[in-house]
């Protein structure tokens, strides 16, 4: 669960306070505004937990500088894929276009990974790829995934560790709209070898960015 705060009028006059006369103690704030600092304890405590005021003993609470903006960015770049990924929805690469298209239907994705044995990825293949293929008459019944699919090196991957925004921009910056979660891992000889451990779709992250949203 992730919370960005929205401060309230009394809030705002308390960084205003500390902004312009920190180091500052509970007790000086407190008597700024005409209230007791028991009064005051929820709020400074809300604010030292946001990260926008610090406090330190005998000395009193200082504004650490930092924007609201920045705040907000510090807490998306903990959101790990891990958190927010969905089951990814796998075709064998011995499956046909037709196997993809009516897995597409029950499975109600837009993406498809295809996997060789061992879930290991071996391509990607979009809603595009399958109107492509549909377009030149081909038997779909016969044709197989591995000669419509975008293939391995060429994917962009994300991991369970990864950040929402570095994969997010991932997304943007190659015009998809998901990412194979995968675990890299290289056998003895040396190769590597990218297991699918989840999907991370756009919806994925329209999901974080309404609970933020709603978050008040
Ligand atoms: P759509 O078909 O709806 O436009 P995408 O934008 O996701 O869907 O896919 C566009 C193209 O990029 C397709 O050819 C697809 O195979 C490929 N593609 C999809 N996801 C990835 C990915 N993660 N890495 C590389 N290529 C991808």
């Amino acid at each position: 669960m992730v919370t960005i705060i929205e401060l309230t009028k009394r809030q705002e006059l308390i960084v205003q306070i500390v902004k312009e006369n920190g180091p500052i103690t509970g007790e000086l704030i407190a008597e700024r505004l005409n209230l007791t600092r028991a009064t005051l304890r929820p709020d400074l405590a809300i604010l030292t937990m946001a990260g926008v005021l610090d406090a330190r003993p005998r000395v009193g609470y200082f504004y650490n500088g930092k924007s609201t903006n920045t705040i907000i960015a510090e807490k998306l770049n903990k959101i790990t894929i891990g958190s927010i990924m969905s089951v990814p929805i796998v075709v064998r690469d011995e499956s046909t276009v037709y196997d993809a298209v009516v897995t597409m239907f029950i499975e109600d994705v837009g993406s498809l990974f295809v996997v060789k044995e061992g879930g290991i990825l071996e391509g990607v293949i979009s809603r595009k790829d399958l109107l492509k293929i549909a377009m030149g008459g081909i038997d779909v019944q016969k044709m197989p995934v591995g000669v419509i699919m975008t293939r391995m090196p060429n994917i962009v991957t994300t991991t369970t560790e990864e950040s929402i925004v570095k994969a997010a921009e991932k997304m943007i910056l190659r015009e998809v709209d998901a990412l194979p979660v995968v675990k890299v891992e290289t056998n003895e000889k040396g190769e590597e070898k990218a297991t699918i451990v989840g999907r991370l779709t756009k919806t994925n992250i329209t999901r974080v960015f309404v609970e933020l949203g709603k978050d008040r």
